[in-house]
């Protein structure tokens, strides 16, 4: 039986896969990628990961005898299938089971930003400062906000696979209708896309993320208040993660995750709704990068 271990991180675009030694040895034996292509369907997707993970075997001469797949969406842990993926032909999808029949082995699914917690757990930016952490929090701030939680070293998915998903609770109702139904989610307020929107409201102008960030710094009226209405609504956000897990870290990725007033301000506003009379969590930032997902899709199966 081989010890190495086998991550596919599926997304939207390209479906990427790597092999490495072992949870003390991450230096890739192999890495590649194919695309998803996902306007082919469902039957396509399964189609390119067995492509994927051919191409491996073939390349290392190794075989799997299991494989961690980061997705997005997520696995319902009742129903087993596919929920709230924005690769929408995997909803409502055995995708597990598929998979399983597949490639003749085992798979474990979590989603992309759980990966991304446990790449950060790791590897990452937790093993390097605070490899003492027993609960972590890994945010994504980006076009979407989502969230996973790490305890002792492993996913906590939860009952219904949606443990950490922050970005739909209610924050407020200034943020409008949310994709999910909903009105007021975090998602509606701190995404990158809801900040554009908000500038744009203020400005009747149509600009990128980097560009209010950098009219900001130069006190512009209407990208100042942007970013301090972010603070504020981050502090009050992330406040209700504290209050509910005490995690030792937060990780805050995505675009969003970048911009630096996040880490004075935000944190002076969660100060102030945290339920305590002073914070000790500590919020970083990742260090892998884009690598996140596929080295996390590989520690499922450490
Ligand atoms: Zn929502």
């Amino acid at each position: 039986m081989s010890q190495l271990l086998w991550g596919i991180d599926l997304g939207g675009t390209k479906i990427e896969g790597i092999v490495l030694p072992s949870l003390n040895d991450p230096a890739p034996v192999h890495r590649s990628r194919v695309s998803t292509e996902k306007e082919h369907g469902y039957d396509h997707i399964l189609h390119q990961i067995k492509k994927l993970i051919q191409h491996i075997e073939k390349e290392t001469g190794k075989h799997p005898d299991q494989m961690g797949i980061g997705t997005p969406g997520v696995l319902d842990p009742i129903l087993l299938t596919m929920k709230n993926s924005n690769t929408t032909a995997l909803n409502g999808m055995p995708l597990q089971k598929d998979l399983e029949t597949l490639l003749g082995i085992p798979v474990i699914l979590a989603n992309d930003a759980n990966c991304f917690a446990l790449a950060e757990t790791h590897w990452g930016v937790v093993k390097k400062s605070y490899p003492d952490a027993a609960m972590v929090f890994g945010i994504i701030m980006g076009t979407g906000v989502g969230g996973g939680i790490i305890h002792d070293g492993k996913v906590w998915a939860g009952k219904q696979g949606i443990a950490g998903e922050w970005g739909h609770n209610f924050l407020d109702d200034s943020g409008g209708s949310c994709y999910c139904g909903k009105t007021g989610c975090v998602e509606t307020i701190l995404s990158g896309p809801s900040l554009q929107r908000y500038y744009k409201s203020l400005t009747n102008k149509e600009v990128t993320l980097k560009d209010i960030v950098c009219a900001a710094e130069n006190n512009d009226e209407a990208a100042v208040a942007t970013l301090e209405r972010m603070n504020q609504f981050f502090g009050k956000a992330v406040s209700s993660v504290i209050n509910l897990l005490d995690p030792d870290v937060i990780i805050i990725g995505g675009g969003v995750g970048n911009i630096d007033s996040l880490y004075k301000d935000g944190y002076e506003a969660l100060k102030h709704w945290v339920f305590n009379n002073r914070v000790d969590t500590a919020l970083v930032r990742p260090v892998l990068g884009d690598s996140a997902g596929v080295f996390g899709a590989a520690a499922l199966v450490a």
